[in-house]
């Protein structure tokens, strides 16, 4: 039993509220900041990992996952970098599961780029896991290996068969960029639609400093939305998530579709987020710079006491909006990459 499982160290109702009232109730984990990929828009093509003393051990994150949840977090979100390449993710995942079982937690979930899925799947439903998000921009091979810089379609399309045969839910992200996918992305909706796939579409966030011009890259969501109108017909589904998708019903694909548009600011009102880095900080807010060092209070020798107040003292000073812009020739609105803060 970890600490975290035992009510008496807190004095207050276990909830993180921040400074504009919003209830801090999900966590996305990053887990490593590596991966068998290098997607142009999220990591340069020749990327320094962090060495491994600065990653969190899978001890610490299990220590600091279990707090966010003993604090009243209730999703949790494993990701990274990929997180299926992480050595021991699955015992680390084993681990978190108590706390579905114990009903502190509804929702244990990951975000992967699938190419391990064919291998992992069935043992991630063991653990509880029931929905994933699986990253595919395209469904073009060679578009896939450009994209990915090397990476091989066959190994995602057949990871996504085997999450779907170990009865998970699959939800597919893809990023929409205007030079690459633009045209093929109502095949893509259409593709994901007849496999009883749930799709939702991001727009290029400026994070991080990569190897393109990312004006070259951005494409607006509500062109694309326009463009889906021409020939489909979108229903709004009054479907909140506290995150940053508005979701639609394809009438004539019967499927439902999300768009994520960070650059307009229509969701930090209900954001109910924050995000942890594999090193430890916490960033509780995406488009900003703010962050707490957790890995430094717990290598401090910190006591449980000692985290659950350096955790609610980042949740107080979350920002109450982002302030993302994409212009040309612009340094990244936040210098970490996407892979490090956890997409
Ligand atoms: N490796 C896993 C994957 O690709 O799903 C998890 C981590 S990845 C950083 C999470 C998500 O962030 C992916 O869907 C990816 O497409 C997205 N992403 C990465 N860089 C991005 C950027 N600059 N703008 C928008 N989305 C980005
Ligand atoms: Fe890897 Fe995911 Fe980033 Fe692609 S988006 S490079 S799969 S971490």
């Amino acid at each position: 039993m970890s600490p975290y499982d035992a009510p008496a160290v807190y004095a207050n109702p276990p909830a993180l509220i921040d400074g504009y009232g919003r209830n801090v109730t999900y966590l996305r984990l990053s887990v490593t900041d590596r991966c068998d990929l290098r997607c142009v828009y999220c990591m340069a093509e020749h990327m320094v990992f962090l060495p491994k003393a600065e990653v969190l051990s899978l001890e610490e994150l299990e220590r600091v996952a279990s707090a966010f949840v003993a604090l009243g977090v209730r999703k949790l979100r494993i990701t990274g970098g990929e997180p299926l390449v992480r050595k021991g993710l699955m015992s680390l995942m084993g681990e978190l599961s108590r706390h579905l079982r114990s009903g502190a937690l509804d929702e244990l979930t990951l975000t992967t780029n699938g190419t391990r899925l064919t291998e992992l799947a069935d043992e991630l439903a063991r653990v509880g896991v029931k929905r994933i998000n699986v990253s595919l921009d395209t469904l073009k091979p060679e578009l896939f290996r450009r994209l990915t810089r090397g990476g091989d379609i066959a190994k995602v399309l057949t990871g996504i068969d085997a999450a779907q045969a170990a009865g998970l839910a699959v939800k597919i992200n893809a990023v929409a960029l205007k030079n690459d996918n633009a045209a093929e992305l109502p095949e893509l909706v259409a593709w994901a639609h007849g496999r009883g796939l749930d799709m939702t579409l991001i727009e290029t966030m400026p994070m991080g400093e990569v190897d393109e011009d990312r004006t070259d890259q951005f494409l607006s969501l509500a062109d694309v939305r326009r463009d889906f109108e021409s020939f489909w017909t979108l229903t709004d589904i009054p479907l909140t998530t506290g995150g940053p998708a508005r979701y639609v019903r394809v009438e004539e694909t019967g499927g439902r579709l999300g768009f994520i548009t960070p650059l307009t600011h229509n969701f930090c009102d209900l954001c109910n987020r924050v995000r942890l880095t594999c090193t430890g900080t916490l960033h509780t807010c995406l488009g900003q710079d703010d962050a707490t060092d957790l890995r430094a209070v717990m290598r401090a020798g910190a006591d449980d006491a000692g985290l659950i107040d350096a955790i609610r003292q980042g949740i107080d000073g979350k920002p109450k909006g982002h302030d993302f812009h994409i212009g040309r020739g612009e340094a990244p609105a936040v210098a970490r990459h996407m892979s490090t803060t956890g997409g």
